[in-house]
């Protein structure tokens, strides 16, 4: 079966500018510096990182919210890197974002039957009132709302209604990439888990295609089929679930899952000394490999000779010329258990 999506080298640097009449380019936050992945039929894949890693620049990069600086993005088989017009317009309906928070991506002014019939009239499928609103009350059965508040507003809902809200437009054109990106951090705890069990089982009736983006690891854990590990601008990481979250081989991926919460507090404070120090700016990324001012196991090739994604024997691929190894993983307290 041939990828939903194929992303090749894909860069995007945002330049930063000085003065302000003759604005002069003086350097590139770069944002995403080289990225390639493939994106399945019917699978989830995650993307994580710690904010500022690129995960969601490559997520509009890939709906064509951005322009990248090179590289290539296809869909079906079609390079859509510089689609535009009608054709654009035609992909972009394919794919849908739900976006992080639901309070500011719903307009107040509208009731929640507009809001979600909003794609209709956007792609030139409107329907007759009577259609339209028996396919939004569809909807709003579907990601369990009650069809009867059709004409309620955005405010009279809680923020994890909202999210279905949110959900339901994006299913209105039956999609086949769906972009979550954090749907869940604006939520409360509790709530979290109510929506993550919706897109689970929204993404295995519908048999969509998920990336589901967060900075947490722990959050998709259930979700994802595959998990890619960003870090500025990176993907240092990629591989099965499974295998990532059992034997992570790339240090940060290590770092990232032993800062899971766990209840003994001995752990907590490994996860913060196995992070020690802010993430550089990607404005000016270390050498080489980006994650050698903060990995404990750095040595001098890693500041000089830039680590590859290669497999590993573990199932997946990592950027490191000295991965972890499972005395490492079990030392650090990598919290694999589902
Ligand atoms: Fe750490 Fe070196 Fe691996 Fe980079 S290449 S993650 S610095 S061990």
């Amino acid at each position: 079966m041939s990828p939903l999506v194929e992303v090749r080298d894909l860069v995007k640097h945002f330049p930063i500018t000085k003065g302000i009449v003759f604005q002069r380019r003086v350097g590139a936050v770069q944002a995403v510096d080289g990225v390639s992945f493939d994106i399945e039929p019917g699978e989830t894949l995650g993307i994580v990182g710690e904010t500022g890693c690129g995960k969601s620049t490559t997520a509009r990069l890939i709906m064509r919210l951005l322009e990248p600086t090179s590289g290539r993005v296809s869909f079906e088989g079609e390079d859509i890197t510089h689609l535009k017009g009608s054709r654009l317009k035609a992909v972009r309906r394919e794919m849908q974002m739900i976006f992080q928070d639901p309070y500011s991506s719903l307009n107040p002014r509208k009731t929640i039957g507009s809001i979600i019939g909003e794609p209709f009239a956007i792609h030139g499928l409107e329907k007759g009132e009577g259609e339209r609103k028996r396919a939004v009350q569809e909807l709003m059965e579907t990601v369990g709302l009650n069809p009867e508040h059709y004409n309620r507003y955005p405010h009279e809902f809680s923020g994890g209604q909202r999210q279905r809200i949110g959900v339901a437009r994006a299913l209105a054109l039956k999609p086949k990439l769906l972009i979550a990106d954090e749907p869940v951090s604006a939520l409360d705890v509790s709530i979290q888990a109510q929506v993550l069990n919706l897109l689970r089982d929204l993404q295995r009736e519908f048999g969509l295609t998920v990336v589901f983006i967060a900075h947490d690891l722990s959050v998709v854990r259930h979700m994802c089929d595959r998990v890619a590990v960003m870090y500025l601008g990176k993907i240092v990481e990629i591989g099965p679930g499974d295998a990532l979250y059992g034997f992570p081989r790339h240090p940060y991926t290590g770092a990232l899952l032993s800062a899971v919460p766990v209840a003994d507090p001995s752990h907590h404070g490994q996860a913060r000394r196995l992070l020690s120090g802010d993430v550089p700016s990607p404005a000016n990324p270390p050498s080489a490999c980006r994650f050698h001012t903060r990995c404990p196991k750095a040595q001098e090739l890693c500041s000089t000779r830039e680590p590859l994604l290669e497999e590993m024997d573990s199932g997946t691929r990592a950027a490191c010329h000295f991965p972890l190894t499972r005395e490492e993983v079990g030392e650090i307290g990598v919290r694999s258990a589902g």
